[in-house]
């Protein structure tokens, strides 16, 4: 779906309250931290500005982020788990202004990690990255999940298939999906004025994944490592516009 010049508008502003979530629970998450600290600071944010939480309540998640440590992929929920040294942290929230809504995620170190796990959050980063670049008016929708694709395996990842990006606007989670994989060339064509969110999954093992009792949190079904990066992204007639970056 295509948005107005004034529809742009109220999701560039969702999309910044989302990056000021991200730049405060990133400065906040360290070790001895709990990920339930991280949820308050992110509160904090959307209440400064305004904004209400897309996150809290959704199919009754009871958090404004999704936190997701090491072999956690996504919607892990924030709670007494402390952060350590060594961990990887997945964060993913969003927010929303004026009915029109931003989504956005990113993985960190926290402390000293290991070589592998800097990899894998470098590439998680630079898949998006070449997914982003992919999102240019007249281009293909599976462009783009190609183009993650290629990144993250040639980097000796695998990448999740069961979680996908998604169109956004008047609500989160919008249709058609993006997968973050696929052959070039198929799908509905770009055009400008189309918002996405699209967001990578990135395993260092094997792309299996196994849904834990709570109802919620994704791990890998090996135990490895995953990482999780994502922004809202509009294309434009000059190109990709990222709505969830300061
Ligand atoms: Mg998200
Ligand atoms: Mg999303």
């Amino acid at each position: 779906m295509k948005r107005t010049a004034d529809e742009l508008k109220k999701m560039r502003k969702a999309g910044r309250v989302v990056a000021e979530m991200h730049a405060a629970t990133r400065a906040a998450a360290k070790p001895g931290v709990t990920t339930l600290d991280l949820d308050q600071v992110a509160r904090d944010v959307l209440e400064k500005r305004n904004a209400r939480s897309n996150f809290l309540n959704y199919h009754g998640f009871p958090a404004v982020i999704c936190t997701s440590p090491n072999d956690m992929i996504v919607h892990g929920i924030p709670g007494p788990y402390r952060l350590e040294e060594g961990d990887i942290l997945s964060i993913d929230c969003g927010a929303i202004i004026e009915g029109y809504h931003g989504d956005a995620a990113f993985t960190m170190a926290i402390g000293e990690v290991t070589p592998e796990a800097e990899k894998l959050i470098r590439v998680t980063e630079e898949s998006l990255e070449a997914g982003i670049a992919q999102m240019v008016d007249g281009n293909r929708l599976s462009d783009i999940g190609h183009a993650v694709q290629t990144v993250a395996e040639g980097a000796g990842f695998s990448v999740v298939r069961e979680y996908v990006g998604h169109a956004i606007g008047t609500a989160m989670h919008e249709e058609p999906q993006v997968p973050n994989y696929g052959s070039p060339g198929k799908g509905i064509k770009l055009r400008a004025g189309m918002v996405f969110a699209v967001e990578p999954m990135v395993n260092a093992g094997k792309p299996g994944t196994r849904l834990l009792d709570d109802g919620w949190s994704v791990v890998t079904a090996d135990g490895s490592l995953s990482a999780h990066f994502e922004h809202t992204i509009a294309i434009t007639d000059s190109g990709p516009e990222v709505f969830t970056k300061l």
